[in-house]
């Protein structure tokens, strides 16, 4: 015992100068620019055919994979800017007048989604995109981030499109996250089980906070 008290009191000594580096110590978020992309049918819904159910019937409410929110929270906490990333034309209109940018913001606060002036964005393309058109709108909408100085750290989606985008973006593989029918494909890292429970529970406590909100 006698012979650890040097090593303790060292540790007290080094601590009192610098061991206080954690939460306090990070950067503001306002300057932080790291960002977690999803797209949105069948990613954090169950199926694209739910947001098609909301355009025929504006009362709806498209069905949601569990721990979606959740996870989505846990890295907006963390100080990342979430960019939620659609194919849903912005033409769209639910209902008599309600646009698709308005129904999707007010589906993610329905559900407790992050949503947060600056810290959250929504991309919707002008019309209608399919196929390769909707890989070239998905990469463009991360590179014009890019080009203002942002970081994509992890992505999340369901489709051949997202990942092929998340890819042409310059997104690891490793931090490219697929969930549905689609999970793990083209080297990506699978969400098993078809929702984002299990996902959150493994992974959240992996990524550091990367600022504080002051
Ligand atoms: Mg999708």
């Amino acid at each position: 015992m006698r012979a650890r008290l040097p090593s303790l009191f060292l540790i007290f000594v080094v601590c009192f100068a610098g061991c206080g580096e954690g939460a306090s110590d990070l950067p503001d978020c306002a300057a932080i620019k790291q960002v977690v992309v999803t797209d949105i049918d069948e990613t954090l819904t169950t199926l694209d055919a739910e947001f098609v159910q909301q355009l025929l019937d504006p009362n709806y409410d498209p069905a949601m994979r569990a721990g979606g929110p959740a996870l989505l929270r846990g890295y907006a906490e963390r100080g990342f800017v979430i960019h939620y990333l659609t194919a849903r034309a912005g033409t769209w209109v639910v209902g008599e007048s309600t646009t698709c940018e308005q129904a999707t913001i007010d589906w993610l606060k329905l559900h407790d989604f992050p949503w947060a002036e600056g810290r959250t964005w929504l991309t919707l393309p002008d019309d209608v995109v399919t196929g390769e058109d909707t890989i070239a709108y998905k990469t463009a909408a991360i590179e014009d981030r890019q080009a203002e100085g942002y970081t994509y750290v992890y992505a999340y989606g369901n489709a051949i499109t997202d990942i092929e985008a998340f890819v042409a973006a310059g997104i690891d593989l490793s931090r490219i996250f697929t969930v549905g029918d689609l999970a793990g494909e083209q080297g990506t890292q699978a969400v098993e089980g078809g929702n984002f429970i299990d996902h959150e529970a493994e992974h959240l406590p992996l990524v550091s906070a990367i600022c504080t909100f002051k």
